[in-house]
């Protein structure tokens, strides 16, 4: 027991009493009940109030104009009276100079002398109140900010406990906030690699461990609660309270799967321009050393023996074939238009069987189950070879160790009731007769990652040298270019098809396989021709070819030259094979000042590049025919004669 205790305050009591009136720190007052004279205030009174104690002693509250909203005032002198006392409510007060505040108030009647008296303690929470509405405010924007942004917003606590998810959180993540709320994040945000799909750092954890900002590594994939996968990109940070304590975690994070998508269709399209490019960049000079192999095979042809026909033939076959590549490379990748015929599937296939008996190893077999009265298709016979050669070479590296090739057409209809297997893009369908090619193997098959990759450009699964990745997206492009659609069906062990439907036309004139390598003679003929190349073997070459038809040649290693000889000798000359890619002046001024020299020059460009406009707008100019690089004996004295016999 202290000391204190012993005293007797009641003795004192009337005397702390005043002072607690005086100097307590809110407002009192003394108010008689009956006529609401006011008896007695103190001095928080009236500082707060504004009025001096001699200014409000007797007056009442009504007449010193203190209520904004006389109810108010009602409203407590009926609690009083029902109950005798009220405590902490809201008054709206107004000082003398007109301003208002907020008070809080509790009251008591009590009795003195048999008189009632109110006795009143008022708080001035004005500073409070708008503290609350600021806070409410602020609430509310950030309530309205974290709505309307595109990001999702996780709140966590310091333990990692969700404690706020905002509408786009909640669709990414898909679980709601009022589920959401309160479970640990790894619960609700699941986030794993990409590649190695193992679970990725908790980035709370991260944060807390680093007490800073934080970013989310690259590949970062988010399971919804429904399993749907996406890629995000996020960055977490810590909440820190005024004393810069950490109080919980942010994490903001988008769905980024799109923009990765469009970035890699962005190089994708970048690495196609590159290799037309490229291939543009060959492609003169490429035709050209081709030009001279076929040039030279069609010459040996002539004296060649029974036995070595064969192999010049498909030396032959295979410089065409690299002109084609070098062409559809260029095709694919400028979407520069092919030359559509209207074929039949059937012989092309035929055709192309004879060159896959040859590459193919005897450990496969080659069916091939046409259909009869197969529908006539609008194609380019080249890129049909191509398409066939690249998906039956794919299906020969897919069966190391034998196996079957299967090769089948059919007539087919494109309806509602047509199953597509797996599209090498999603893409609405034609509807309408087609006909339809597959091309089945018995090989090793391809599981879900590569199926997924197999029509992107360089994506292969086959050894430096082996494979480019090129053909599927050059069949891909191809096909595309004949409205056509490429599905396919793999899996691993079972084998692999490819089904491509050919949309089929009844208009044009039909050119078929065999037309085209029909065994038509040669067309000779005894007239005068300058050939103007820089390249001497390519001049030589066509020497010889000419010559061997019986034409007489001059010939020119540049335009400069040409000029000369023209000039010199125009009443010999009847025709002029002009290079036009050639150093030095060029083909194109050369064919300029020849045509000033003689409006009736017959002039032939013979290009190894097949920039088709190009080439048009030089014939559509002056020159009478083209012939484009590597040409065969066929075509260029076909070629010849169709001017030299045009008046
Ligand atoms: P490349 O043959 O140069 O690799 P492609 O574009 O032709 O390029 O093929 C891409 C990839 O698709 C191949 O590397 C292979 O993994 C896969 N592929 C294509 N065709 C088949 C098939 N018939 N069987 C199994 N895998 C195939
Ligand atoms: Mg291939």
């Amino acid at each position: 027991m202290t000391s204190l205790d012993k005293h007797d305050f009641s003795l004192s009591s009337e005397q702390m009493y005043q002072s607690v009136f005086r100097l307590g720190p809110s407002m009192i007052s003394l108010t008689r009940f009956e006529d609401g004279a006011i008896y007695d205030v103190n001095d928080m009174y009236c500082r707060t109030i504004g009025y001096s104690r001699e200014e409000i002693k007797g007056r009442t509250s009504l007449s010193l104009n203190l209520w904004v909203d006389k109810d108010d005032r009602e409203k407590i002198k009926e609690l009083l009276l029902k109950d005798g006392s009220y405590k902490n409510i809201e008054v709206l007060y107004k000082r003398k100079d007109g301003s208002v505040f907020n008070g809080l108030q509790s009251a008591e009647l009590i009795e003195i002398n048999d008189e009632h008296y109110i006795i009143a303690v008022t708080s001035d929470i004005t500073k409070r109140k708008q503290a609350e509405k600021d806070l409410e405010t602020e609430k509310e924007r950030l309530a309205i900010t974290l709505a309307s942004i595109g990001d999702g917003v996780i709140t966590t606590d310091v333990e990692g406990k969700i404690t706020l998810i905002n509408q786009v959180a909640e669709e990414l993540t898909g679980w709601k906030f009022e589920d959401a709320n309160g479970k640990p994040l790894d619960a609700v945000f699941h986030i794993i690699n990409e590649k190695s799909r193992e679970p990725c750092e908790n980035p709370v954890q991260k944060v807390l461990d680093c007490q800073g900002v934080v970013g989310l590594a690259n590949d970062t994939v988010l399971i919804s609660a429904n399993g749907t996968e996406r890629i995000i990109a996020d960055s977490g940070a810590p909440i820190l309270d005024s004393e810069k304590k950490i109080i919980g975690t942010v994490l903001v994070f988008r769905d980024i799967t799109e923009k990765i998508k469009l970035e890699s269709q962005l190089r994708q399209s970048q690495k196609m321009e590159a290799v037309g490019i490229l291939a543009g960049g060959i492609a003169h000079e490429f035709n050209n050393l081709l030009y001279i192999i076929s040039g030279n095979a069609e010459l040996l042809m002539d004296d060649a023996r029974p036995e070595d026909e064969e192999n010049l033939q498909g030396i032959i076959k295979s410089t065409q074939r690299g002109a084609d590549l070098v062409k559809q490379l260029m095709a694919f990748s400028r979407k520069s238009e092919s030359s559509l015929y209207t074929i039949h599937l059937n012989a092309e296939i035929r055709n192309i069987k004879k060159m896959l008996d040859r590459v193919l190893p005897r450990m496969i077999d080659i069916k091939l189950d046409l259909a009869d009265n197969l529908h006539s298709i609008k194609a380019d016979p080249g890129q049909i070879e191509q398409v066939m050669m690249n998906l039956c070479l794919n299906a020969k590296d897919a069966m190391p160790d034998g196996g079957l090739l299967t090769i089948k057409t059919a007539n087919g209809v494109i309806d509602k009731t047509f199953v597509d297997i797996h599209p090498a893009k999603p893409k609405k369908l034609k509807e309408g007769k087609c006909v339809i090619l597959t091309v089945s193997d018995t090989g090793c098959g391809m599981d879900e990652k590569n199926r997924e990759r197999i029509f992107d450009p360089f994506f292969t699964t086959k050894e430096i040298g082996k494979g480019t990745g090129l053909g599927l997206s050059v069949i891909y492009g191809i096909i595309e270019g004949h409205n056509g659609h490429i599905s396919y069906y793999s899996d691993v062990g079972l084998g692999t098809t490819f089904r491509i439907c050919f949309p089929v036309v009844k208009d044009c004139q039909t050119v078929s396989a065999s037309d085209k390598d029909s065994v038509e003679p040669l067309s000779k003929g005894v007239e005068t021709i300058l050939i103007v190349d820089d390249e001497e073997a390519i001049t030589s070459l066509t020497k010889s070819m000419l010559e061997r038809f019986g034409y007489r040649t001059f010939s020119a290693d540049t335009g400069e030259s040409a000029i000369d000889i023209y000039s010199e000798k125009h009443k010999e000359i009847d025709l002029i094979l002009l290079d036009l890619g050639m150093s030095g002046m060029g083909g194109k001024i050369c064919l300029k000042k020849l045509v000033e020299f003689d409006p009736d020059v017959k002039v032939i460009i013979s290009s190894g590049y097949f920039e088709e406009g190009l080439i048009k707008e030089n014939i559509n100019a002056d020159a009478k025919g083209y012939a484009l690089k590597p040409f065969t004996r066929k075509e260029i004295s076909k070629a010849i004669r169709d001017v030299l016999d045009k008046d």
